[in-house]
């Protein structure tokens, strides 16, 4: 017999259930009746009873002093199954609480009976530190003269000499955790300790360090252990921000932080991205060739999108002329690089991300260096010269390749991706004569029209980190403003092409002159 099974039993002959008929009936009948949520933040957002307050269990004994006001009045708790508001309950009435009663069957017995759902609250910043107030205060004093504490340091050294017979126990939150954690610790939130603990770590003797944010959750939750058996639990001081601020190694584990789940809700609830998408997105590299008017759409959307790490290279400033197009640069900003410009802005729409600017023209003594650091590359260069070199790299280095271009009225889009269809070479082995090219200096742009193409290369390369959809390989989307009309032209691979052609030795980069105005 588990001690958790006798606690429960204990507990049930203490502790009133009401059904949720009753819970219902009193909270419309408008008799003073509190019901308090204990579930965790994840838990809570999928939905909760009309008017409950979000109290969630690892959070109870700190926060219910200063949320639930007076001690005689009617508390109904709830959980998720009706077992883990039990042992809230069981906390309220150490804290003085005298009517708290408990939910049978939790939400999910809610839900089931038809009872109405209402939708949460926003969630608010959750302190342990400083959230103890009256009989809390009281409690967390005593707690921290009865529970043995280890330093970050020392635990450290206990953990590395212990052979497996010391371990970490994190528990805070699921949320909590995807902002960073203690790499080997074993995650088991507060609100769900006295149920799993003895499943999880049948092993009584084991020396727990138990940990939360800084180190006053997880006081209760040692004083929880020690009552289950486990003798040698003690409480990691200052938590995990004492852990991390004394340089001790953490780690971010795979997964969204609530911020990003939040930020890319509308990419998450899509079947074809969800979560899964969503962190391809987050670990992708992708950068962005010029910082002018294809790569600011481009890298604003792929910024906005969520793609991890963003790449751009730009050696310009900006000027007052390219404000008509390029939208990262602001009039505020006309002589600042425009690598600083982009960075500021794009941090500005998303700080999650990592921007990582490239101060320099792209040549063939820096490309493979700066090349090899990404998965896709997505060309808004507005030049000759550089349109090969990217070309070249990324059939030497076998990524796909964005490519846009823009003339006056009409814009262009495809994907070159060495080895499923055409490179830039197969179409045009050899740049044009400097005299035949038209530079976008003296040709001009509608404004809008870099906004488009440029969009349109952000769709593809996200397409590309996806795995979704069917790409631009050997198509040329074709587009005029003017005529209001899209075309496609087929693209096919040169079999003699000199850099892609099956079997070739990659021939080397070719630094054309340059000839683009710049
Ligand atoms: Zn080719």
């Amino acid at each position: 017999m588990s001690v958790k099974d006798d606690w429960q039993r204990k507990l049930r002959s203490e502790i009133s259930e009401v059904a949720p008929e009753a819970v219902a009936d009193a909270l419309q009948s408008g008799k003073g009746v509190t019901v308090v949520d204990v579930r965790e933040g994840e838990e809570y957002r999928q939905g909760r009873i009309p008017g409950a307050l979000h109290l969630p269990r690892g959070f109870l004994e700190i926060e219910a002093p200063s949320k639930l006001g007076d001690r005689k009045g009617r508390i109904i708790a709830y959980c998720a199954g009706g077992v883990r508001s039990l042992f809230a309950a069981e906390a309220l009435r150490k804290l003085g609480y005298t009517n708290v009663e408990s939910m049978a069957g939790g939400f999910g017995r809610w839900k089931a009976n038809g009872h109405p759902i209402a939708e949460p609250e926003p969630a608010p910043r959750r302190s342990e530190a400083d959230g103890a107030k009256g009989p809390s205060a009281e409690w967390v004093a005593r707690l921290q003269k009865e529970v043995p504490a280890i330093s970050p340091v020392e635990a450290r050294k206990v953990l590395e000499a212990s052979n497996g017979s010391a371990l970490l126990l994190d528990v805070r939150e699921s949320d909590e955790l995807r902002e960073g954690r203690i790499p080997g610790a074993v995650h088991l939130p507060r609100g769900f300790l006295e149920l799993k603990v003895e499943a999880m770590l049948p092993d009584r003797g084991l020396k727990l360090i138990a940990y939360s944010t800084d180190g006053t959750r997880s006081l209760f939750a040692v004083d929880t252990l020690r009552r289950m058996g486990y003798a040698n639990a003690v409480t990691l001081a200052g938590g995990y921000t004492a852990w991390a601020k004394a340089g001790l190694p953490t780690e971010v584990p795979e997964g969204l932080t609530a911020r990003e789940r939040e930020r890319y809700m509308r990419h998450i609830t899509m079947d074809e991205v969800g979560e899964a998408g969503q962190l391809r997105l987050k670990k992708a590299r992708v950068l962005c060739i010029g910082a002018g008017g294809l790569g600011s759409p481009s890298a604003y959307y792929l910024a906005a999108a969520g793609v991890g790490t963003l790449g751009i290279i730009d050696f310009d400033v900006v000027d007052r002329t390219n404000l008509q197009r390029q939208i990262l640069h602001s009039d505020d900003r006309i002589g600042m690089k425009k690598t600083e410009s982009a960075r500021r802005t794009l941090e500005a729409l998303n700080p999650d991300i990592r921007i990582v600017t490239h101060d320099e023209r792209l040549s063939s003594a820096n490309i493979d260096a700066i090349v090899s650091g990404y998965e896709i590359i997505v060309d808004g260069c507005d030049n000759f010269p550089t349109r090969y070199l990217v070309n070249d790299a990324c059939v030497k280095h076998g990524k796909p390749n964005v490519h846009g271009s823009i003339y006056r009225f009409d814009g262009q889009v495809t994907v070159f991706w060495p080895g499923k269809g055409p490179c830039y070479r197969c179409l045009y082995p050899e740049p044009p004569p400097p005299e035949m090219a038209p530079s976008c200096a003296e040709a001009g742009v509608l404004g809008v029209l870099p906004g488009i193409i440029g969009s349109l290369e952000a769709m593809e390369a996200i397409k590309i980190v996806l795995e979704r959809g069917d790409l631009l390989v050997g198509r040329l989307l074709i587009y005029d403003a003017l005529e209001a009309r899209f075309r496609e032209l087929k693209l096919r691979r040169d079999p003699n092409c000199a850099y892609c052609a099956p079997g070739r030795v990659f021939p080397g980069y070719t630094d054309y002159n340059q000839f683009c105005g710049v």
